[in-house]
């Protein structure tokens, strides 16, 4: 399967009662598999609207985004709903881990949607949930609850997650907000070791995608992309 994001003159509005406001125009962006992105902006400049539409979440108001060749607002509901499950990871700034489930339990849970069967998990998914937990320093935590744990410690239970599907496209949106600096700069390193080492997990080079406000985190990532006056542009240095 090739990974492949193109967006091509994206715009979207929000169109609210009377009112309506534009907030990206004209997006351009074209990224391949083992591409890894930040996008940077001031607040409110539509970093994570852009993240919500290239995670199928949101529907473009003009243009057209293809994932992997295909465009995912043309498939029925359900088939996006799985398609979005299997080829979308997302982390957000907050981790949105279940309170009553394990770490083992919170990363394993992406598996049991959409598999078309009553069978629940299965062994290889626990043997990759482990995995992934080891690769991000919490074997040791594996049946704790999210709130017996760090705020690093969660937002790498989350990151696990994200990428249990082995997804083509991982999206973070302020994915190091509610960090100290320390915690920060370690869980952003973990995100570009997990993209560096995507093909050995999952088969398949990742596509990466960043939204921060941290100029230290987008600093580490290949390329930065800047929101500005509604249009994205790559930063030249
Ligand atoms: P950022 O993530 O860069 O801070 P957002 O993408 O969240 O920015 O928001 C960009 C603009 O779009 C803001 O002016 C915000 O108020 C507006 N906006 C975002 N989502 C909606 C929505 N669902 N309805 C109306 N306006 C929205
Ligand atoms: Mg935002």
């Amino acid at each position: 399967m090739t990974v492949s994001l193109e967006v091509s003159e994206v715009s979207k509005r929000f169109d609210t009662g009377p009112s309506s406001v534009e907030v990206l125009r004209s997006v351009d962006l074209t990224l391949a598999g083992g591409d890894a992105i930040a996008v940077t902006g001031p607040s409110g400049s539509g970093k994570s609207t852009l993240l919500h539409l290239i995670g199928t979440l949101e529907q473009p108001s003009t243009g057209t985004i293809e994932i992997d060749g295909i465009d995912p607002f043309g498939l029925p509901e359900k088939v996006l709903a799985r398609f979005r499950n299997q080829r979308i990871g997302f982390v957000f700034q907050e981790h949105h881990l279940l309170p009553h489930y394990s770490v083992l339990e919170n990363v394993v849970l992406p598996t049991l949607a959409h598999r078309g069967d009553a069978s629940g998990e299965n062994k290889d998914t626990r043997d990759r949930a482990r995995t992934l937990l080891d690769r991000v320093g919490l074997s040791h935590r594996l049946d704790h609850r999210p709130a017996e744990l760090s705020g690093g410690e969660r937002q790498r239970t989350a990151v696990a997650r994200a990428l249990i599907n082995q997804p083509t496209l991982l999206l973070c949106d302020e994915p190091t907000g509610s960090l100290d600096p320390e915690t920060a700069t370690s869980v952003g390193e973990l995100l570009l070791e997990l993209h560096d080492g995507a093909e050995s997990l999952t088969g398949r080079k990742t596509i990466t995608l960043v939204v921060t406000h941290s100029m230290e985190l987008a600093a580490r990532l290949p390329r930065r992309f800047e929101l500005h006056d509604h249009g994205l542009v790559e930063a030249t240095s």
